[in-house]
């Protein structure tokens, strides 16, 4: 007899046992792809982790439908890795599974199918049973695999699917089809015949009878010879007050040449592409340091502060690898940052750098797959979010985590939730890899490791080219409303620094933090504030839209003309969010044109690009932002920078709360003064002299640090104890609490070691299920791999009651 160990793509923890024929047997391979039938009707495509003879003796084990690679398609160490993964973060092989393949290559029973609306079909270039799935799909606009089956009568039908999603003919339902072009911008440029030291006269000899032309040639001059910037055709037309027609007829005479380029991160000339890159002495320092500590440690962090150029080194390291003919990793906190990056690496590295997030299309995911698997020259630097840690590397050498500090690394939902930084490093040990960790703010887990000797430490504490560090000024809120200086919620000192910035030309960035700082509705008589019915948590009014509306779930009502409570129609909105601030800007600077950057007008697909690209291209004055102004933006024209409001970061709940607001500050403040002018950055707080808020004005990432590492150490958290976090979930508040209760109780008697809660969270219905946490803490010095079995054990007791049964039970290790 021969069997085959499969996992499925379900949160299952177990492997299954499936039969195969002898023939099979001699054919299968570890980390090839089987169809496999599952419980009634069901069918996956399961990934075989090993061939065997041994019988299953709790199943009598059914065939597998068919074998669907002919080679294996997902390495051995990545398996390894996806074994790891679910037993540190404590979930199933199977949700590792789930979540690593693009679902292009998951194709099962349940998923939804659909023609493409805009393929080109010769139905002579299809085989008869592509064709009949063509047909099929022409009736009816989608299908379940599972009706396809039925309907060509037929299991065996993964393969054809496939054909038919390579060749562009159907796709998946969940497919997200647009691909945003990021938006190119015109210059002009001189003509290269005119370079040479004659060329002027010559250029003057042309235009001798054209004054007007020549008016913007002298332009071109004068705008050249002040700024060593590419010169767009806007802003040659307005210097020189004439109109782009007749910039169109010197480059129909070719006085100028017309180029396009995309506005970003990119320091370029034109003609970058072939330039060497050339370090600064500081970067050069750091690169050699780097170099050196990765011949010995396997982790480093280059503790850069912001804008001293930590991507060069990172190009330039990049480049080292890649001539030992190794892959590289490259890992961003955000997908909207893939855009500059990948621009960015393209000039130095052309195709051989390739892309991989959960954005893009399952055709070019599955295409970075298996180019990876293969080795490919085009993906030898693969650029992605933490999922493309999961790709089937075979011979990585360099992983780069950008940002490593930030909180997006961490995946909340669904399971495995891993930390793509710590993921990244067990990865890189499998590979005999290195690992480069990047930030100007490192986590304070990440520092610790470099102050116990476990990472090695490369810091830059200059601006590239000599650019200061920004100076941050203090408004204390308190002493200016009892003085009356403020209009709104805006100091008079911030309105007269952004009346200056606005009048020199230069944009302006103002953060302002929302969470837990909605606006609400209240109503004056009774105090009454409107919630969701689902969720217990305040709506938010949008004035855009005029209703309020619930954050976690959606729920949304048409703005109350009068109280539901007592039915006053004195009602007053609180509170205040970047949609106010905005509103706001419009009265005080009505000239100015503002633009809003938060999940509101980032959730259409390219939002975040397209405002991006805007304020890039200069099509807005005063951005206004949430947290995602903090994540690595590089704006050249931004020398102000405000934080409307420090206070509501600081007083956040969570005991990251104070590191956070640190590096959102520092961050957002590392916005301002990027070129060679010295930015300034306001921070408006009621608590000027509060610590952090003192950190972050003095730069003082070491302050801060020592100051956090102290309070970790009393109140027991990271890097001192590691914490999981449980979370338990139903609809039945008194069934929730008695089992949290039982829980709880198992846990604190069973383990020598903190247990805390149960508790209630400040948000204790999402969805009309309550909720309630467990947090367990393991100091450094007991056996992780023991505990968590232990706790592992108890978990599975308490599925095992019966009535508990319909109790969610959520594990997040290393809760972030
Ligand atoms: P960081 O990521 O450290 O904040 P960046 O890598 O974004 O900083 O660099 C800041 C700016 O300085 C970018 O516009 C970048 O192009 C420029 N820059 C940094 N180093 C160099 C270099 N060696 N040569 C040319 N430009 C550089
Ligand atoms: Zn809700
Ligand atoms: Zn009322």
């Amino acid at each position: 007899m021969f069997f085959v160990e499969v996992v499925l793509p379900l949160s299952l923890a177990k492997t299954f046992t499936y039969r195969i024929s002898e023939a099979e047997f001699y054919f299968i391979k570890k980390g090839m792809r089987v169809a496999v039938p599952f419980g009634k009707s069901k069918m996956y495509t399961a990934l075989v982790i090993d061939i065997h003879q041994n019988k299953p003796n709790l199943y009598e084990a059914k065939e597998i439908h068919q074998i669907l690679d002919e080679k294996p398609i997902a390495t051995e160490t990545q398996i390894k890795h996806w074994v790891w993964v679910a037993n540190y973060y404590m979930c199933g092989i199977g949700d590792v599974y789930r979540g690593a393949f693009p679902s292009g290559l998951l194709l099962e029973s349940e998923t939804i199918i659909s023609h493409k609306a805009d393929a080109a079909v010769n139905p002579d270039e299809l085989s008869d049973e592509e064709f009949l799935i063509y047909e099929a799909l022409q009736q009816q606009s989608s299908l379940k695999v599972l009706e396809i089956i039925s309907i060509l009568n037929k299991k065996n039908i993964l393969p054809v699917l496939q054909k038919l999603i390579a060749k562009d003919i159907i796709v998946l339902e969940e497919e997200i089809k647009e691909n945003y072009k990021p938006k190119l911008v015109r210059y002009v440029r001189l003509h290269s015949k005119y370079e040479s030291d004659s060329g002027l006269n010559e250029l003057l000899e042309v235009l001798k009878n054209a004054s007007k032309q020549k008016e913007i040639v002298l332009a071109y001059f004068q705008i050249s010879a002040s700024e060593k910037k590419p010169i767009t055709v806007k802003k040659l037309v307005e210097v020189s007050n004439s109109t782009s027609a007749i910039v169109k007829a010197l480059i129909e005479k070719e006085v100028f040449e017309e180029y396009y380029l995309q506005h970003d991160r990119v320091s370029f000339d034109g003609k970058a592409s072939k330039k060497r890159l050339l370090l600064s002495q500081a970067q050069q320092t750091a690169f050699e340091e780097i170099k050196n500590i990765l011949l010995e440690k396997e982790v480093c962090l280059l503790h850069g502060v912001t804008s001293s150029g930590k991507t060069e080194i990172y190009i330039k390291l990049i480049e080292e690898y890649l001539e030992t003919g190794k892959q590289v990793l490259y890992l961003l906190p955000e997908i909207a940052l893939t855009t500059q990056l990948v621009s960015r690496l393209r000039l130095h590295f052309g195709d051989k750098v390739a892309v991989f997030h959960s954005k893009y299309s399952n055709n070019e995911r599955v295409e970075v797959w298996k180019r990876t698997l293969e080795n490919s020259h085009k993906a030898q630097i693969i650029i992605g979010t933490r999922t493309a840690l999961f790709l089937p590397f075979n011979n990585l050498g360099l992983l780069i985590v950008d940002e490593e500090h930030e909180q997006t690394f961490k995946q909340t939902d669904p399971a495995p939730r891993y930390h793509a930084r710590d993921a990244a490093i067990v990865l890189a040990n499998f590979h005999s890899a290195k690992v480069l960790l990047g930030s100007a703010t490192p986590s304070i887990e990440t520092y610790f490791n470099t102050q116990i000797g476990k990472f090695g430490l490369v810091a830059i504490t200059e601006r590239y080219n000599n650019v200061r560090m920004p100076e941050v000024v203090l408004v204390d809120l308190k002493d200016k409303h009892f003085r009356k200086r403020m209009t709104g919620h805006f100091s008079d000192l911030l309105i007269e620094e952004i009346a200056e910035a606005l009048s020199l030309g230069e944009q302006v960035i103002l953060f302002q933090n929302r969470r837990g700082y909605s606006p609400v509705i209240e109503c004056l008589t009774c105090g009454h504030v409107p919630h969701c019915q689902q969720c217990n948590v305040s709506l938010t009014y949008h004035k855009h839209k005029n209703h309020l509306r619930c954050h976690y779930c959606g729920y949304s009502i048409a703005k109350p003309t009068h109280c539901h409570s007592c039915s006053s129609i004195d009602l007053t909105t609180k509170g205040f969010g970047t949609e106010q601030i905005e509103q706001e800007l419009m009265l005080l600077f009505p000239k100015a044109k503002t633009g809003r950057m938060d999940q509101d007008t980032t959730r259409g697909k390219f939002g975040f690009e397209k405002i991006i690209d805007a304020f890039k291209n200069r099509e807005i004055d005063i951005l206004v932002g949430t947290q995602m102004l903090a994540k690595g933006l590089d704006f050249d024209n931004v020398n102000l920078v405000g934080i409307m409001n420090a206070d509501n970061m600081l007083y956040h709940p969570d005991f990251r709360a104070f590191e956070r607001s640190f590096q959102m500050m520092t961050q957002v403040a590392g916005r301002a003064g990027r070129s060679e002018k010295q930015g300034k950055v306001v921070i408006q707080t009621y608590n000027p002299n509060h610590n952090t808020i003192q950190q972050v004005t003095m730069h003082n990432y070491a302050g801060m640090y020592k100051e956090q590492l102290y309070d970790r150490q009393i109140y027991k958290y990271p890097p001192y104890f590691r914490i999981i976090k449980l979370t338990l979930k139903h609809r039945d508040f008194d069934k929730l609490k008695e089992g949290t209760m039982w829980m709880y109780q198992v846990l604190s008697q069973n383990l020598n070691i903190p247990v805390l809660g149960p508790e209630e969270p400040a948000i204790n219905r999402i969805r009309n299920e309550y909720i309630r946490t467990i947090l367990i803490k393991i100091p450094q010095n007991i056996p992780l791999v023991v505990t968590k079995k232990t706790i592992q054990k108890m978990l599975n007791s308490f599925e095992s009651v019966a009535q508990y049964r319909a109790i969610k039970l959520i594990v997040n290790v290393d809760f972030y």
